[in-house]
């Protein structure tokens, strides 16, 4: 039913307007999370690079000073192993550079000369560990893989400088070792930024892949040759990319190759942290565009209403037309600003203002006569069969003018038409206006009379005879009728009856003399009598 009359043009376009603000929020805040996201994902790969780069430089600085260092005092050492301040000059040492966690020297056979802190304890003992065993072998400056002292059973990396005599003979050499487990360079390079509150976090790793330094202190020591980043740091590259850690996190990391150790930095943050990031700030803008939008929607609503208000007024007033519809002329008032909708409005006015004016005319031309304006012939049988139908009671009164030929001849045809207007208008003046008086063409009228008795119907025929009978006509003279009447049921029981009692009452008015007023007699009577 609804899809057979069709949609209305206010919901249609609210629907229309509607779909298309939610298609343009939609779409506008998809590009605002995906220019977000990315702005903030370019953003962080380059503060994590920053931040490794600056770490890499300033390890990079560090393990140079070290080796520097171990390199001036291993000289000075060289001199003379077995002076007696050997160890002060070692804590001296080791106090000026407090990036090593405890510094010794091993003699080319591998045994401990000597050394600060707890290593102490093991003076004169064989420490042959890997990294040891590494120094010894290739006689050059070394930073070692991670390994497990002998001395002290913990995880270091060492820094070595090998020691001459004055003859160039191998004499062992000086080491820093650098605890992984413990307060450390690594810590104190990388600052708080190693862990930060959103899940951003540093770590370090060997030339080999293993962890030197991670916050999670448990890892470190860990072989984490499987992360793609660390690949590309072992094959001395620095970069940005996008990797699932070890823990199945999404990451956005940056990493930087330390050129002097072989090692590298990464610095990562967790994706979501910049997906979060940009929906919220897509949630923010959608919260300052809602009251603007819902005015926006609001004002569209109501312009909408207005403009269709007056179409749609028009399409209820078109759907009431119809033929049989006496309303039609009610077109309702509109007061719009659309152009359509007045032109619309002015068209159905003048429309509607033409259909009354043929219909009035048409059924005034149909029902009436147009010399006098009395009803004719056919309107009178309507009136006459209706009552019949209906079984109400009337009186017929019929009227010829008299020697009417004779009126023409004298005074012409067109005051002829005078006397028969002159009639007509007679008629209506002096009769009820319920009274219906109707020509049925040349000189003849009838008045139908409902609902009054048949001497009421006698006494109005006799009072239209007297008028003409005593008034002159438009020929200046008078012009007198002779008139028959009749009533029914009384006389006659169908209209051809009805009739003929009122002629032959009428014949006997003219045979009598004319210009008098004759009542029928019963239908059976007269049949006998004729
Ligand atoms: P009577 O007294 O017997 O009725 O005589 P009459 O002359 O009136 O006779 P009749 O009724 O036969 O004549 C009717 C005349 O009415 C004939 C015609 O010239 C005239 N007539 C009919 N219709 C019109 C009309 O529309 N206009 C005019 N001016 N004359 C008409
Ligand atoms: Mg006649
Ligand atoms: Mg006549």
């Amino acid at each position: 039913m609804l899809l057979k009359k069709g949609f209305k043009l206010r919901y249609a376009v609210n629907a229309l307007v509607f779909l298309t603000v939610l298609t343009t929020v939609a779409i506008s805040s998809m590009v605002a999370y995906q220019s977000e996201k990315k702005s903030l994902t370019r953003m962080t790969f380059q503060l994590n690079q920053m931040y490794s780069e600056k770490i890499s430089d300033t390890a990079n600085g560090i393990f140079v000073d070290m080796k520097k260092s171990l390199a001036v005092m291993g000289q000075y050492l060289s001199k003379d192993l077995s002076r007696p301040d050997l160890h002060e000059q070692l804590d001296l040492f080791q106090q000026t550079k407090p990036s090593f966690n405890s510094v010794f020297i091993l003699d080319k056979n591998g045994v401990l000369l000597e050394a600060t802190g707890e290593s102490q304890s093991k003076i004169g003992s064989v420490l042959l560990s890997d990294g040891t065993r590494q120094a010894l072998k290739e006689k050059r400056p070394l930073i070692s893989e991670p390994f497990v002292s002998a001395a002290t059973n913990k995880l270091i990396v060492m820094v070595s400088e090998p020691l001459y005599d004055s003859s160039g003979n191998y004499m062992g050499y000086l080491g820093g070792s650098i605890r992984l487990h413990e307060t450390n360079i690594f810590q104190t390079v990388l600052g708080s930024e190693a862990n930060r509150a959103d899940g951003s976090y540093a770590y370090v790793t060997s030339s080999t892949g293993i962890l030197l330094y991670h916050p999670d202190a448990d890892r470190i020591g860990e072989n984490v040759v499987g992360n793609p980043v660390v690949q590309q740091l072992m094959a001395g590259k620095s970069g940005a990319q996008r990797v699932i850690n070890s823990r199945g996190i999404d990451m956005l990391a940056s990493f930087s190759y330390i050129k002097e150790s072989g090692w590298g930095i990464v610095a990562q943050t967790p994706t979501q942290v910049v997906l979060d990031s940009a929906s919220r700030l897509v949630v923010n803008i959608l919260a300052y565009m809602l009251p603007a939008l819902l005015i926006f929607l609001f004002a569209i609503y109501w312009i909408i209403r207005k403009l269709s208000e007056p179409l749609a007024k028009l399409a209820d007033f078109a759907s009431m037309l119809a033929p049989t519809n006496s309303n039609m002329d009610q077109l309702p008032k509109i007061h719009t600003l659309n152009y359509e909708a007045n032109e619309l409005h002015k068209a159905f006015g003048r429309a509607v203002r033409h259909f009354r004016y043929q219909f009035d005319h048409l059924s005034q031309e149909a029902q009436t006569d147009p010399l006098t304006g009395l009803f004719n012939r056919r309107t009178m049988d309507r009136f006459i069969a209706s009552w019949i139908a209906k079984s109400s009671p009337f009186s017929i009164i019929i009227l010829d003018l008299d020697h009417f030929k004779r009126v023409n001849d004298t005074y012409g045809h067109d005051v002829g038409d005078e006397v028969l207007k002159f009639l007509a208008i007679s008629m209506r003046r002096l009769l009820k206006s319920e009274y219906a008086c109707c020509r049925l063409g040349g000189e003849e009228f009838v008045v139908l009379v409902p609902n009054e008795s048949f001497e009421i119907a006698l006494e109005s025929a006799e009072s239209i005879r007297k008028f003409m009978a005593e008034t002159d006509s438009p020929t200046g003279d008078k012009v007198t009728l002779s008139v028959g009447v009749a009533h029914y049921p009384g006389f006659a029981s169908n209209a051809e009856q009805l009739f003929r009692v009122a002629d032959e009452a009428l014949y006997r008015a003219k045979h009598q003399g004319r210009n008098r007023v004759e009542a029928g007699q019963p239908f059976l009577k007269s049949e006998l009598n004729a």
